[in-house]
């Protein structure tokens, strides 16, 4: 986990992202997808770190899914450092951020309350 890379601005963790080999995260403007990510564009419009600094309950861009979403609610809820530190956690416990692609263990969940019980816990 490089965990100075933390979170991007909608909530996924660059901190695990397979990516981050080559981009060294939300921020850096090294994303593939910076071009057309609506949460990075209105939460750097508002002046803001990130859609977890925001405070609308919105599920707009890749808010609509619950990995992002759920991220977003835990940071809300908890800071952004306790985030780090069970993501940290989890992985040294062996889950894994993405297994197959951007598919991994903190997905497949029905909704974003589950997810966060399972990060809180790092097992179902
Ligand atoms: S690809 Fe996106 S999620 Fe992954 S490290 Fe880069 S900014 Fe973060
Ligand atoms: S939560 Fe929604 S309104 Fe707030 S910065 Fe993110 S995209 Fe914009």
């Amino acid at each position: 986990m490089k965990r100075e890379l933390g979170v991007a601005r909608c909530g996924l963790a660059c901190c695990l992202c397979s990516e981050n080999e080559h981009c060294a995260g939300c921020n850096s403007g090294e994303c593939p997808d910076k071009d057309w990510c609506g949460n990075r564009s209105c939460s750097s419009e508002k002046n803001i770190d990130g859609c977890y600094a925001c405070n609308e309950d919105c599920q707009k861009g890749l808010l609509a899914k619950i990995k992002p979403y759920a991220f977003t609610k835990f940071i809300k809820m908890y800071g952004i450092e306790k985030l780090l530190d069970c993501l940290e956690q989890n992985e040294k416990n062996g889950v894994v951020y993405h297994r197959e692609g951007i598919n991994g263990d903190y997905d497949d969940f029905e909704n974003a309350d589950e997810l966060i019980e399972f990060i809180k816990k790092g097992k179902r």
